[in-house]
């Protein structure tokens, strides 16, 4: 159901808001789609909130015209998240991007929703603190928060669910709520922290964030090696973790994913699966842990295992990681992808691996798998001309056999990217339909009127 701002009250909203609305052509096409395949569509206009109160503003207008509202961070999910589908205001919190306190005897840090993750580490480094979280990309912290975001160092130091201590956040109505605290423990009723964390923009909007800070460790160190088969690679792993070896950063690419970064930033990197570990920890540590590493991966057939704690290879090394993404989509050109997220309990992460392979070998499409090995979630990125629908219908084909697969693995179809409008049928096959209508009157009791970020993670009501 399309429900537009009338012009009245983009007008309302400009003068409440002097040169913080904008309809420049420009402006609405940058907020018209995120990183992934869906078809961009334009809000009726953009709005810059500075301030809390900016964003109760908003809402409350909104709200008295039954107009949606769609919070924007900077657009980097994968899901269609931002994409206004029913029209209404994009809300684009990028300038609320204060550090508001940060202290470092309790290990937390307090940030506005707009701040990114590059320049809060930046400023942490001076405190020798860091905020471990980290997706490929340089996401705001309230964008991380809604998609419920996870990255390279989840297997040590956790993900946005377990890192997002307190929120304040502003209702579809204009009412300010707080939620969690800063002790490091916290029974205090319904947890609406983890609620909110991971809802997307359907609840709330997040107007500033508690978060939970780690010292830099003394010594970090890099290592690769490569296998002959991807499931050998996986197994031992999973082996490694099983283990308790406190791994940092445990990654896997397939040979094609290492050959198009080769091609991409020319390195010379072995064109085979291959594993990106880290350890963290004192000197001796982590020499101790890249040798048991060592030691595992030789068994499951690695011939190449190195480590360095030279920091600049070890940057260049994970450079080469976070460089996966664009250096796939730039193996065929004007193509797209459908980024699968699939994550399984560690022990079915093999099969899980063996089957993608099954089902996307033989496809009308290109693909390769890469994934965030310990924590048993791993990504294949299903590549596409966007003009050829056939090809699209064979990719999503693919990517509902291998959900399919996963979910009886006792997995969930997303690990990290959230649900977005590309995988609202995957959660109703995940989760049945009861727990369907219990997260309807969840969204209903947060957003009666229906005009937060609508049409994402449940289907419209008319058309479920
Ligand atoms: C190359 C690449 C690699 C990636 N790798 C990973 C990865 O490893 N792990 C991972 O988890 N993700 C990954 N992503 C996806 C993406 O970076 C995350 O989804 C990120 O968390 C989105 O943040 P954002 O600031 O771009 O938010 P946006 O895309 O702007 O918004 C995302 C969602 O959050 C909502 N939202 C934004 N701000 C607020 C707010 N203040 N209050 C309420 N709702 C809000 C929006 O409405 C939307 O639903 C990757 C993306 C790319 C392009």
């Amino acid at each position: 159901m399309l429900r537009s701002a009338p012009q009245s009250l983009i007008d309302e909203l400009s003068a409440a808001l002097p040169g913080q609305v904008t309809q420049n052509e420009t402006e609405l096409n940058r907020h018209a789609s995120d990183e992934s395949f869906h078809k961009a569509i334009r809000p009726d206009a953009i709005v810059m909130a500075r301030s809390t109160s900016d964003v109760q503003l908003v809402m409350r207008l909104c709200s008295a015209a039954n107009v949606p509202v769609i919070p924007f961070g900077v657009g980097s999910s994968l899901e269609g998240q931002i994409i206004p589908v029913e029209g209404g205001i994009t809300l684009d919190l990028s300038e609320m991007d204060k550090i508001v306190e940060i202290c470092p005897d309790d290990l937390i840090v307090v940030v506005q929703p707009g701040l990114r993750r590059i320049p809060l580490n930046d400023r942490l480094a001076k405190e020798g603190l860091f905020f471990s979280v980290d997706p490929g990309a340089d996401a705001t912290l309230g964008g991380m928060a809604s998609t419920g975001a996870s990255g390279t160092t989840t297997v040590r130091y956790g993900s946005m669910r377990e890192n997002v201590m307190a929120l304040e956040a502003v209702l579809a109505d204009g009412t300010v709520v707080r939620t969690g605290s800063r002790a490091r423990k916290d029974s205090a009723g319904y947890d609406l922290t983890r609620l909110l964390v991971g809802s997307e923009g359907t609840l709330a909007v997040i107007t500033e964030l508690t978060l939970r800070v780690f010292g830099i460790p003394e010594a970090m160190s890099g290592a690769y090696c490569t296998f002959d088969r991807l499931s050998d690679g996986v197994a031992a792993a999973t082996l490694l973790v099983k283990q308790g070896l406190p791994i940092a950063r445990c990654e896997f690419l397939d040979g094609l994913s290492v050959k198009a970064i080769n091609a991409y930033q020319g390195t010379s990197l072995t064109e085979s699966p291959t594993l990106f570990l880290e350890f963290h920890g004192s000197k001796k540590s982590i020499a101790d842990q890249a040798d048991e590493a060592g030691e595992i991966f030789r068994e499951y057939g690695a011939s190449d295992f190195t480590w360095t704690a030279d920091e600049g290879e070890r940057r260049k090394l994970w450079q080469a990681r976070h460089n996966a993404y664009p250096a796939v989509l730039a193996t065929q050109v004007g193509a797209t992808a459908l980024t699968t997220d699939s994550a399984v309990p560690l022990s079915r992460l093999p099969e899980a691996v063996e089957y993608a392979q099954q089902v996307f070998d033989d496809q009308p499409f290109s693909w390769s798998v890469l994934g965030h090995v310990a924590d048993g979630n791993f990504h294949a990125l299903l590549m596409f001309d966007p003009n050829d629908e056939k090809a699209y219908l064979a990719a999503k084909a693919a990517s509902t056999k291998l959900t399919t697969r996963v979910i009886e693995l006792g997995g969930t179809c997303t690990g990290e990217h959230g649900i977005g409008l590309g995988k609202r049928d995957s959660l109703v096959n995940q989760v049945g339909s009861e727990t369907i209508e219990l997260m309807r009157s969840v969204k209903n009791t947060f957003d009666p009127g229906n005009i937060l970020n609508p049409g994402k993670i449940l289907f419209p009501k008319e058309s479920a």
